[in-house]
């Protein structure tokens, strides 16, 4: 055998990376919740690649640094083939080039959100006119949940264990009531 042989011929590649149907998830997941991930899972089932991507936004004020967010996200999708969890700093259609995806998710738990949503798929559309906007409605389960008012909820010492998977649960814990955050996930 001598030299290198590429797996896949390089046009074949750019085939396949142009029919698979591939897909971004994109948020703050501060902390992730069940409403999360049941977007998520349905998603995954539906595309044949899933990128959750984890934003750091500047302006934005977090309670879980950029690493822990994305490192919950690992943990809790961790089971899924298809789907690959990263963290980003800039603006979501940029990442969406550079990785070839056109379909961008988001979750709606009703018309707040879907007016809210519905600005943001416009601007991006701007920015990006191939870009599709898919909404996806949250399961009836999942309605109330929001990361915001389960960080409110966990800092009274309220339970959230039917409300976020067991390991954020754990790090909400560790957060508001002390020890080290990476020693949950060990
Ligand atoms: P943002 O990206 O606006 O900071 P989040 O990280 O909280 O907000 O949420 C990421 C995406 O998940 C958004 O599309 C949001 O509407 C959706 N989402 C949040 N909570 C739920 C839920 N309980 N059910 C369905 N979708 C949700």
């Amino acid at each position: 055998m001598s030299g290198y042989q590429p797996t896949l011929d390089p046009i074949l590649r750019v085939i396949y990376s142009l029919t698979m149907l591939k897909a971004v998830f994109p948020g703050s997941f501060d902390p992730p919740t069940l409403g999360h991930l049941n977007i998520i899972d349905r998603a995954a089932s539906v595309f044949d690649e899933l990128f959750v991507v984890v934003a750091e936004n500047r302006q934005k004020k977090y309670l879980f640094s950029v690493e822990e967010r994305l490192e919950m996200m690992k943990e809790i999708v961790k089971s899924g083939k298809n789907i690959r969890c990263t963290s980003w700093d800039s603006l979501i259609v940029d990442f969406m080039k550079k990785e070839n995806v056109r379909l961008i998710i988001r979750g709606i738990r009703g018309m707040d959100d879907f007016s809210h949503e519905f600005e943001i798929s416009m601007m991006n559309k701007a920015l990006y006119p191939h870009i599709e906007t898919l909404f996806m409605t949250t399961d009836s389960r999942y309605i109330v949940l929001r990361s915001s008012s389960i960080k409110e909820l966990a800092s009274f010492h309220g339970d959230v264990s039917n409300m976020v998977p067991p390991v954020v649960a754990a790090a909400l814990e560790k957060k508001f009531f002390g020890k080290k955050f990476f020693a949950v996930l060990t």
